[in-house]
């Protein structure tokens, strides 16, 4: 399989692809094509490492990787991602739980495959690769648990001092000797720009190897794909209904995994995204016009994006916004909104929601009828609600308890070096922790 940028560049191998991340000429890489599949192919696939085989597969074919997929994806797939249901007056759905990864949000399973590939294509315990990493928060404890203790491989967590939560700050800081957490004096757009910058630094870059893990690297999304796959295969097989799927939208990587999944013809019905007040996405599909914009800050903070580059992979898989919108619904959720779906789930499921995953069952209450009625639902649940206490529990009056992976992550001890946000501060702090 080649791999080609949207903007034209390539052909290259699934490897480098990996190891580039963002193409030569700016664009994001996509397959040459991809896979056609009928269902019957998955009918002797049962767990979730074994459908992620049949899927993802050809996508390593002519890959140094090919004989190893086996273990990438055991690797990738060590939690379970189970459907719990919801029922609520006459209706009901299932709630696709991607929170039970070591740092308890979605991300963990792209992170936790671009660590397993990356590992094998560049770990050098003599010269290890380092990725960079600017984080606002959720991203950044992924992609450390993912690297932490790989041979040969390091990682430098960029974030903003005093603007990530007490919690997401501990899953910054906790991991092993080859994690070196970085508390930036400045923003998030500081640490971001102090990526960029030392990516841009020959002389820095080549003495750590730097390499990113941001969400536009295709490894992240490819085995996004699966429990898409596996969600509407177990559905299927059981009720002879393609799921319908609800799912929170920040910078389009898990939705656009799930559209990646129905064009490889598994029994996907609509899809429909949801966003936060940043409403980019449902603009672009009624006005037909891309703006992207600065980002609002909202509840839902994982998906404060005002331009979501995986627009682009959408456009050049699908089409431009009038062939789009007939094949996606859009809808965007107020803060006041998610307030209210936070509560409103804790009454009616006895369970919390986290901000993100409540502009899902917010959207699911207020489908249009037509829609609600044809449909069987899977809403996508991203992270664990403890993730964000300092939100929900105000809302739902009590305690959310803490989830074993993040009770033992918070159990650990802590520690980052403070640095400013310097080009010779950061190469520094690289030099006395390498
Ligand atoms: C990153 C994130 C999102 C948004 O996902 P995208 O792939 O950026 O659209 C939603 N919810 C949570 C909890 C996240 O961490």
């Amino acid at each position: 399989m080649k791999y080609f940028s949207t903007r034209g560049a390539g052909p290259v191998s699934l490897d480098e692809a990996l190891r580039r991340g963002i193409a030569s000429d700016g664009g994001l890489f996509l397959p040459e094509r991809l896979p056609e599949f009928s269902i019957a192919d998955f009918d002797s696939a049962e767990s979730i490492p074994q459908v992620a085989r049949v899927l993802l597969q050809p996508f390593f074919v002519g890959s140094e990787l090919e004989s190893d997929v086996g273990d990438i994806l055991a690797e990738t797939f060590s939690f379970p991602i189970p459907m719990t249901e919801l029922s609520t007056g006459d209706k009901s759905a299932s709630l696709l739980e991607l929170y039970h990864g070591p740092t308890a949000a979605f991300k963990d399973v792209g992170a936790g495959f671009l660590a397993a590939c990356l590992s094998r294509l560049e770990g050098n315990v003599d010269a290890p690769l380092t990725i960079l990493v600017a984080t606002s928060g959720d991203t950044g404890g992924a992609v450390a648990a993912a690297f932490d203790q790989r041979p040969g491989m390091r990682v430098a967590v960029l974030f903003p001092d005093g603007r990530v939560s007490d919690r997401q700050e501990h899953q910054l800081c906790c991991w092993s000797e080859n994690v070196i957490s970085l508390k930036v004096n400045g923003a998030f757009d500081d640490c971001q720009a102090l990526v960029k910058s030392a990516m841009a630094d020959s002389q820095l870059s080549s003495t750590h190897r730097f390499s990113s893990a941001n969400s536009i690297n295709i490894g992240r999304l490819l085995p996004q794909s699966t429990y898409y796959a596996d969600a509407s295969l177990r559905h299927f097989r059981r009720t002879g209904n393609k799921p319908g799927f609800i799912i929170p939208t920040g910078n389009l990587g898990n939705a656009f995994a799930c559209v990646m999944a129905r064009e490889m013809g598994l029994p996907i019905g609509p899809i429909i995204l949801v966003t936060n007040a940043n409403k980019t996405i449902a603009d672009y599909f009624e006005t037909l016009q891309w703006l992207p914009r600065a980002s609002l800050q909202t509840l839902a903070s994982a998906m404060d994006v005002g331009d979501p580059s995986n627009m682009e992979r959408l456009r050049s898989l699908i089409g431009e916004a009038d062939i789009l919108r007939d094949q996606l619904g859009v809808t965007s959720v107020g803060d006041e909104e998610i307030k209210v779906a936070i509560r409103q789930d804790f009454e009616e499921f006895g369970f919390a929601t986290c901000p993100h995953t409540a502009t899902a069952t917010h959207a699911w209450r207020h489908l249009d009828p037509g829609l609600a009625t044809q449909n069987d639902w899977i809403l996508v649940a991203t992270a664990h609600p403890a993730k964000f206490e300092t939100i929900v529990e105000p809302l739902i009056g009590q305690p959310v308890p803490l989830p074993p992976e993040l009770e033992e992550i918070l159990s650990r001890p802590a520690q980052a070096v403070s640095i400013d946000p310097d080009l010779p501060a950061l190469a520094a702090a690289l030099q006395r922790v390498g």
